[in-house]
């Protein structure tokens, strides 16, 4: 290791401020650029999703950096999914057993904030309006604009970390140097935010305990909770076909949309037009890499590593698991190639895993959560996780609240989906399962679930 275990980190959104605070705590010295202005100055001025779900993984890694209370102060509890049926019935499908299974909304403001402060308090220092344009490896000198008046920084360091996200600077400066095999599948869907503001009362005007959908098929609409008494509200619409963000250009069409497919959310929406208009459609999009680092000089994480698409809620909660690897390899490991490496060897079969599930997420959240299949698999599912607590566990519950490696929870999804498809083939209801044949056939097919 450096003499002076000193890392410099490359943004300081949600992976760069808590893994400046992890490796802080832990005794590193640590200098954080960011391109953007200090949020607690000027207030927030993030661009993408107003609220994130926040599940065990993520919060494992704020515990671990003592900033889980302080988040939680302001988290609002999500039990299960609302589904919104086009006829305008609901039907609250919960996540887990009881309240211990749950995913929490926050607000990315507020928790960048937090995260901003412990790695302050922890020691590490933020420098703002620092954007990285390039980068001498062979130097090891890292330069940064100011955008506010345009001057250049240069920078030495012994190692650089890459938590500038998805548009990564330094992904880029690296791929001028070594071929990163880097690949993005682009969804050929986009998202659009929009906002349901408290009832007259002040309150929630919807159930605030449940992350809503509206599934349309090819389409969807989501909503989280805010603890201000908003949601915030995520249409996603593919680009092309009808309907599409080609055929729904502007508020008028936007409002023709919902009062076709989302109308008991339109009376929700005061605003929609004006918040169609203003807010810019995003592109989902999934960044494959072969190689995270550069042998002891730079190594990526989170987004700029492994953006994935929003569907299973884990971008952030995955970022945050990255830090808490890294930190550990960083402490344990006797050099930084050899910490890069062997990060790299943990994350990355995991990254792809996670990736493929939230794809697959997608399909399930826009065009399943309402078919008959799935409710009945998802039946017994939720029975086999009761007769079988050591051997079957829903694999959204894996993911969202367990540790077990994503990696892992993939393949375990895979043989009890199967089993699933298998046991429920010829059924209509489980009332006609013979539960003595599925039992053996579990013990059979699955082995003990690892535990965290
Ligand atoms: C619509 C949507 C919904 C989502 N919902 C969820 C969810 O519910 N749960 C969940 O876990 N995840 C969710 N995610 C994913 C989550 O937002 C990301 O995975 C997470 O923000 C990644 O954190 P990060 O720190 O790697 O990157 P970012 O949060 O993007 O932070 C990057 C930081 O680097 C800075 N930066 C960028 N370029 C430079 C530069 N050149 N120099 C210096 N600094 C720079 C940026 O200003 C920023 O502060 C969602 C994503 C989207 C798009």
């Amino acid at each position: 290791m450096p003499a002076d275990r000193h890392i410099t980190v490359i943004g300081a959104g949600l992976a760069g401020a808590l893994l400046a605070t992890l490796l802080a705590q832990r005794g590193w010295k640590v200098d954080v650029y960011e391109k953007r202005g200090d949020p607690r100055v000027k207030g927030y001025a993030g661009g993408r999703s107003i609220n994130l779900a926040l599940a065990e993984r993520g919060r494992h890694a704020l515990r671990l950096a003592s900033g889980d209370d302080e988040v939680m102060e302001q988290a609002v509890m999500m039990r299960g999914r609302m589904v919104h049926f086009r006829d305008g019935r609901t039907d609250l499908q919960r996540y887990g057993k009881d309240d211990s299974e749950v995913i929490w909304s926050v607000h990315r403001g507020d928790l960048n904030i937090v995260l901003l402060d412990i790695a302050e308090q922890a020691g590490a220092r933020v420098h703002f309006h620092r954007s990285l344009d390039g980068v001498d490896f062979d130097a090891r000198v890292a330069t940064f604009t100011n955008d506010i008046d345009s001057s250049t920084h240069a920078i030495g360091f012994n190692a650089l970390v890459g938590a500038d996200g998805a548009g990564s600077a330094l992904r880029a400066a690296m791929a001028r140097v070594s071929d990163l095999g880097e690949r993005t599948d682009f969804l050929g869907h986009s998202y659009k935010e929009l906002e349901i503001p408290p009832a007259p009362d002040g309150g929630f005007s919807i159930e605030p305990n449940a992350l809503h959908i509206w599934p349309r098929g090819r389409y969807m609409c989501i909503a989280l909770p805010n603890d201000e008494r908003t949601f915030t509200v995520t249409l996603f619409l593919p680009n092309e076909g009808d309907p599409s963000f080609a055929t729904v250009r502007n508020g008028t069409e936007a409002r023709a949309l919902f009062e076709r497919d989302f109308a008991d959310a339109l009376p929700l929406i005061p605003n929609l037009e004006e918040d169609f208009e203003r807010n810019p459609a995003g592109l989902l999009a999934t960044l494959y890499l072969d190689r995270w680092h550069l042998d002891d000089r730079a190594v990526l994480i989170g987004d700029a590593a492994h953006a994935m698409v929003p569907f299973h809620g884990q971008g952030m909660n995955c970022a945050f698991e990255d830090c808490v690897a890294l930190a550990d390899h960083l402490d344990r490991a006797p050099d930084l190639t050899t910490a890069f490496a062997a990060f790299q060897a943990e994350r990355l079969p995991n990254a792809r895993a996670i990736q493929q599930m939230a794809l697959e997420n997608y399909l399930e959240m826009r065009d399943r959560v309402d078919d008959d299949d799935y409710l009945l698999q998802r039946a017994l599912e939720l029975r086999l996780a009761e007769r079988h607590p050591d051997r079957f566990m829903p694999r959204y519950a894996m993911v969202t609240f367990q540790r077990m490696p994503y990696a892992v929870a993939f393949e375990r999804g895979q043989q009890q989906r199967q089993l699933l498809v298998d046991l429920t083939r010829g059924h209509t209801t489980l009332d006609t399962l013979d539960w003595d044949t599925v039992d053996a056939t579990v013990r059979e097919r699955l082995t003990l679930l690892p535990r965290d």
